[in-house]
C-alpha cells in the first residue's frame, strides 16, 4: 500500500509544499489525524475557520441549505446573497458589494476596479500601488501585486504594480504619479510575516487617496471577519477604504470570497464582471450563519483577548528561551519573531506535542487558532510551545 504522502507525489502538480500530516476530523479548536493523533489546530485552514471545526451551527447550516438550493448561477435572483450582503454592507457602512469564490478573485476584482477607476477618473492610469512583502492571491494578477519575487518571477512581467516599502507613507507620496490609478495593502501583512501596520499609517494613505484621487483598497482577506479583534482590522481606527476584499474567514471553511465598495468604489457596470459560482446560495448561506454567531456571540471581542492572552503568554517565555526575538500581531493573527531560522525544525517539535502551526519565514512561526478557542486552550499551546523551544534548544 502506498502511503498518502506517494499516493499525492505520484498524482499532483508538485507547485507547494505540505505538512507530514493526514488530518480526518476536526471540532472545536482540534484535529485529528489518521493514526488517532489529537491536535489543537493553530493553522484553522489558514485563518480561515475563524468558528473552529463542525461548529453546530454551521453544521446546521450547510444542512439546511444541502437540502434546500445548492446553485442556480448568477442568471437568477436568490435570497441567501441579499441576506448576507444586508449584514455585510450594514457592518461596514459600505454600499455595494460582488461575492466570488476565493481570496486571489477577490483581491483580482479590486485590481480591475481599481484599473478602471484610473481609466475613467484619472486620465486612464492604470497602475496600482503595492507594498514590499504583501500577498494577495496566486491569480496572474494578484502575484504581481504581492510583494514575494518569487511567486511571480517565474511567470514573466506583469505591468500595472509598482512595489513600495510596507509602512512607508513618503514611498506611496513618491511613487504617485499621473499613472496612479490606485493603492491595494493589507491592514496587517499575514503571508508575509505577520507585519502589523503602525498606528496613523492607514489614516495616511486614506489622506493621501483623497488628496490625488486615489482609490484606497484594502486587502482583508485574511484579517477581516473578526480575526485582528475587529470584525474590519480598518475598524480600529476607523479608516474605510474605497474597496476592501474579503475571503478567508468569511465562510467558516466554505470557498467563497467578496468585494466590497462604498460610493467611491462603486464603478462597475453591466458586463464588466461575472462569476458561474460565486454567490451561490450554498456558500453564502454559509457566510450568512457565520456572520450571524460572529456578531451575536461578540467573536471580535474573544479574538482580542484570547490574542492578548497568546502573545503576553509567549512574550512571558522570552527570557527563558533566547530564541524567541519578539512577538506581534494583533488580536487572534500572531508571530513569534525567532532569533534564529529554526521555524521548520520548531514547528515539527510542536507538532509532536499536538499542536499544528506554521512558519510564514523560516524565523518567522504564525499562530492563527480558531477565535473561538477557550482560554484553557490558548494556556495548553504556550505550555507546548515552551516545551518545543526547550527541546530545539537543546
Ligand atoms: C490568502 C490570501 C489571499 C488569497 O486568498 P486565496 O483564497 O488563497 O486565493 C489574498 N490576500 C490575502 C491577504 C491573503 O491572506
Amino acid at each position: 500500500m502506498p502511503t498518502t504522502a506517494e499516493r499525492e507525489s505520484a498524482v499532483f502538480m508538485m507547485s507547494a509544499g505540505r505538512l507530514p500530516v493526514t488530518l480526518v476530523r476536526g471540532e472545536g479548536s482540534k484535529v485529528w489525524d489518521d493514526e488517532g493523533n489529537e491536535y489543537l489546530d493553530f493553522v484553522a485552514g489558514i485563518a480561515a475557520d475563524n468558528l473552529g471545526h463542525c461548529h453546530p451551527r454551521i453544521v446546521e447550516a450547510i444542512k439546511r441549505q444541502a437540502e434546500t438550493l445548492l446553485h442556480v448561477s448568477n442568471y437568477f435572483y436568490t435570497i441567501p446573497q441579499l441576506d448576507l450582503a444586508d449584514v455585510i454592507l450594514e457592518q461596514s457602512g459600505m454600499t455595494r458589494i460582488f461575492f466570488c469564490n476565493s481570496g486571489a478573485e477577490a483581491t483580482e476584482g479590486a485590481i480591475k476596479i481599481g484599473r478602471k477607476w484610473g481609466q475613467t477618473r484619472r486620465d486612464g492610469a492604470t497602475e496600482i500601488i503595492v507594498m514590499d512583502e504583501a500577498f494577495h492571491g496566486r491569480t496572474l494578477a494578484s502575484v504581481n501585486a504581492s510583494g514575494n519575487p518569487n511567486y511571480r518571477e517565474p511567470f514573466g512581467p506583469l505591468e500595472g504594480f509598482r512595489h513600495v516599502p510596507f509602512n512607508d507613507v513618503g514611498a506611496v507620496r513618491d511613487a504617485i504619479g499621473p499613472q496612479t490609478a490606485a493603492i491595494l495593502v493589507e491592514p496587517l501583512q499575514g503571508e508575509g510575516g505577520v507585519n502589523v501596520a503602525d498606528e496613523g499609517y492607514l489614516v495616511a494613505l486614506r489622506q493621501v487617496c483623497d488628496e490625488h484621487n486615489l482609490l484606497l483598497m484594502l486587502d482583508e482577506v485574511q484579517t477581516g471577519i473578526g480575526r485582528t479583534g475587529k470584525l474590519f482590522a480598518w475598524q480600529h481606527e476607523d479608516v474605510q477604504p474605497d474597496v476592501m476584499a474579503l475571503a478567508k474567514g468569511l465562510g467558516s471553511g466554505v470557498p467563497i470570497g467578496a468585494i466590497v465598495a462604498n460610493e467611491r468604489g462603486d464603478i462597475l457596470e453591466p458586463g464588466d464582471h461575472g462569476t458561474t459560482f460565486g454567490g451561490q446560495p450554498f456558500t453564502t448561506s454559509v457566510a450568512l450563519e457565520t456572520l450571524r454567531v460572529i456578531i451575536e456571540e461578540d467573536i471580535p471581542s474573544q479574538a482580542a483577548a484570547r490574542g492578548e492572552q497568546l502573545t503576553s503568554g509567549i512574550r512571558a517565555l522570552e527570557d527563558r528561551h533566547p530564541l524567541i526575538d519578539h512577538v506581534r500581531g494583533k488580536g487572534l493573527l500572531v508571530a513569534v519573531q525567532l532569533s534564529e531560522d529554526v521555524g521548520p525544525a520548531l514547528v515539527a517539535a510542536i507538532r509532536e506535542r499536538g499542536l499544528i502551526c506554521n512558519v510564514v519565514k523560516p524565523n518567522v512561526l504564525r499562530l492563527v487558532p480558531p477565535l473561538t478557542i477557550s482560554e484553557d486552550e490558548i494556556n495548553d499551546a504556550i505550555g507546548i510551545i515552551d516545551d518545543a523551544l526547550s527541546s530545539i534548544a537543546e
